[in-house]
Parts: structure tokens; sequence; C-alpha cells
């Protein structure tokens, strides 16, 4: 999975203004001994240090806050991940950097979960392994940590939170020209009208209903993957506040 898909879905803020950003990379992974992915490195030079899509924290070589930091996190993550081991043996299923193939931090999230590589095989192929201390556990994802973005945002890969990814979605309901807000998972809401939905399903359904009787309003959604997506604005009717407020009259 690329990085121009990732571009697609989470724009990047501007490009962050590192100096000489190859040869401090460099740099680390010489001190380090430990050469890291190709794919990651490309990932912080467009996203740069820090939130990534407004949940993700993406640690970096280069940071200079011991919170982001590559290092500084791993030394943490480690003596955690062993202490973890040592008061409960059966929760980390997996070893421990450095040893051989062992866990490795690259990123955490706003609700306190952390993201390893599991360093084992070439580095261009590691596999990404979530980590929800208070919940799910250790989960292992065969992808790089490109692609375990690119996924969660096209709702392919569950966060580990509810309500992420948000979608926006014209709200289907009769004279209003609000904006519901949900996710794939979680509930919806229109700030506009109040209206709520439980679910997914119960928004598609609503959408199906005020297409049947609106026909103008199929151009504000698309099918996608059996759902129902954001049209692009350019896609809706120039006129579709005067369309909305012409149901009011009916
Ligand atoms: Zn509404």
């Amino acid at each position: 999975m690329s990085l121009a898909a990732l571009k697609k879905l989470v724009p990047p803020p501007k490009p962050p203004d590192v100096d000489d950003f190859d040869a401090r990379w460099k740099e680390f992974e010489k001190t380090h001994k430990r050469k890291l992915p190709r794919d990651y490195r490309d990932l912080v030079r467009t996203y740069g240090e820090g939130l990534l899509a407004g949940f993700y924290l993406l640690y970096s070589p280069l940071a200079e806050s011991p919170w982001l930091n590559l290092a500084a996190v791993q030394e943490r993550e480690t003596q955690d991940l062993l202490q973890l081991r040592g008061s409960s043996p059966d929760r980390c299923p997996f070893p421990i950097y450095p040893e051989p193939g062992g866990l490795y931090p690259w990123g955490g999230d706003e609700n306190g979960n952390t993201y390893f590589w599991l360093t084992s095989g070439p580095t261009n192929t590691w596999p990404v392994v979530q980590y929800e201390p208070r919940g799910t556990g250790f989960l292992r994802h065969d992808c790089s940590v490109t692609a375990f973005l690119t996924g969660v945002w096209k709702g392919e890969i569950q966060a580990l939170a509810g309500g992420y990814p948000p979608i926006t979605l014209r709200c289907p309901i009769e004279t209003c020209a609000g904006w519901a807000k949900g996710s794939a998972a979680g509930p919806w809401y229109c700030e506009e009208c109040s209206y709520e939905w439980n679910d997914r399903e119960e928004m598609d359904a609503s959408i199906e209903e005020i297409i049947a009787a609106r026909p103008y309003r199929a151009k504000c959604y698309v099918q996608k993957d059996g759902r129902y997506a954001p049209a692009p604005s350019s896609k809706e009717p120039k006129n579709y506040a005067e369309l909305i407020e012409a149901e009011l009259e009916d």
C-alpha cells in the first residue's frame, strides 16, 4: 500500500521543514545499528512527528521531545514490556527489542495504546503489532505502518477508538441541510436537526429513504463497498440549499 493512497485519505498538514533529514536519519540508523523501514521514513518525512490524522502519534528518530523521540520511547517501552512479562508472562506473546525479532515502537495514539513493529525478517516487511493495554492486548497485522494506517482509514482495520475514523455525510432527514457525523462502527448525529442514528445500518436506511422521496439527494452520496459515502461537493446540486428549502413547502 503506497503513501499516495494514504495522502488521498489523510491530506498531510504542511510539509515539515527538517534540515538534513536524510543525513540525520542515516546517522540514527548508524548509531543505533538499526535500519528502519523505508515506508516509515517517507511517512515521517511527509506528515512529520506527532499527531497524525487526528488520533495517532508518530514517533521519529529526529524528534526532540522525549515523548516522540523514537530511541527514547523505545527504551521506555522496552522497560514497560519487560515489566509486563515479569508480572504476567502470558500477556506478551512476542519477543521484546533488543531480543531478536522483538517489539519496537513506532507510534502511539490519544487513547494510550502503542503500535510496534515486530522486527523479524527483512526490515521493509516488518509487520505491525498493536497493543491496547486496557483492552484487547496485542494484535498482529501483517502489513507495513503505511498500509496499517491506510487500512484503518478505509475501514478495513478496526481502530482502537470508537467513532474513528470520522465520516461526515449530508444529513438524510427531510428539510435538513446539515451534516451528519459518525463512523463505520459508532453512532451518528446531526447537529443541525439533532437527529440520531444508532449505527451505519440505520444511517444507510435513512439515506435510502430520502433518495426514494427526494431523488436529487442521491447526488450527495456515492456507493462504496455496499455503503453510502460522501460524494465530492462538486457533484452536489449547486442550488442544494434552495432544494432543501423547497422541501419545507411540500
Ligand atoms: Zn439533520
